[in-house]
């Protein structure tokens, strides 16, 4: 039984080695992807329930990771977070997002871009000052530029965050509160929020055609929403079924796989050129 013991240990204690290493490897490409150009920006449409027209589209991004393929964000933000990075490639990702409007609009695409904000981003002092200086970069409207933050922002300090997405407001920037409905509180704190619209988990819309509860508080939150004055885009919609559900729940605009899943800029640029027929 002891000689069992030990074998086991020798088996776990390789295993949690590799696991170190591999994440230390993780660690040492990650701090050196931003300086060797790695990243991409991948860019999803947003359609107006109202006119079938792509109105904006939610930037995505991307680590082409070498020796891995493409990284989805999921793999390597929250690390990018814990190291502190987050912040150097907030800017990068809202840099990119204000050079790539300013290029859509030269040729006639009046496209907003939405940016995922994460909360040490929302929280650094010089965010506005520096959202600023890009707009005046690359001379394109704060009205272009969108924000995504996911409630969690409001767990430290709901004042702190408050008075940062107000001053966001000040500077234009159109905000919206992504994930809406898996957080604690949102409800209590949404008509307090400084923002213009909620993004309906995709959680609640995998559930809308087959669960008429879920359907009841979808229904629910988007009156409310227009309520309080906010519109409201729906994620992950992925069946017509889904879209017909809550186009008839006067949902103001969808994202998902129904319309087209998130494309490199070229094949983004395609594919709004192609609808706008030029
Ligand atoms: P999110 O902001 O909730 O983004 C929506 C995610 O759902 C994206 O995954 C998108 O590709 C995926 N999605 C869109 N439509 C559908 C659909 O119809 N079905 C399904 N199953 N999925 C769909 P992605 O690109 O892997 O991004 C994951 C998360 O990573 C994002 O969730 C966001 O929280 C974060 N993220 C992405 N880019 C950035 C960034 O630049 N900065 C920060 N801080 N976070 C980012
Ligand atoms: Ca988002
Ligand atoms: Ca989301
Ligand atoms: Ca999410």
């Amino acid at each position: 039984a002891k000689e069992l013991g030990r074998d086991r240990w020798c088996l776990y204690s390789s295993s949690l080695g590799a696991a170190v290493s591999e994440r230390l490897d993780l660690e040492r490409d990650l701090r050196a992807a931003l300086a060797a150009n790695q990243f991409e920006l991948y860019y999803q449409p947003k359609i107006s329930a109202r006119n079938g027209q792509t109105v904006g589209v939610e930037a995505l991004i991307r680590w082409d990771r070498p020796g891995y393929g493409m990284m989805a964000p999921d793999r390597f933000i929250p690390l990018a977070e814990q190291l502190g990075l987050i912040v150097q490639i907030g800017d990068w990702v809202i840099d990119r997002a204000c050079e790539q409007v300013a290029n859509w609009a030269r040729e006639g695409l009046a496209i907003s871009i939405a940016v995922n904000l994460s909360p040490a981003q929302l929280v650094e002092r010089t965010l506005v000052d520096r959202v600023a200086g890009f707009l005046e970069r690359y001379r394109i409207g704060a009205d272009m530029i969108h924000m995504e933050v996911t409630e969690s922002m409001m767990l430290n300090d709901p004042e702190e965050a408050i008075v940062h997405l107000q001053r966001l407001r000040n500077l234009g920037i159109t905000l919206s509160i992504d994930d809406f409905g898996t957080g604690y509180s949102s409800m209590a704190y949404l008509k307090r929020l400084p923002v213009n619209r909620i993004k309906l988990d995709r959680s609640f819309i995998q559930q809308i055609a087959t669960d008429p509860r879920e359907a009841d508080l979808c229904a629910g939150i988007i009156a409310l929403a227009h309520k309080l004055g906010l519109s409201v885009v729906a994620e992950g919609v992925e069946t017509i079924e889904q879209k017909q559900i809550l186009a008839a729940m006067d949902c103001d605009l969808f994202q998902g796989y129904l319309f087209s899943k998130p494309l490199p800029g070229n094949e983004a640029t395609r594919y709004l050129r192609a609808q706008a027929q030029i």
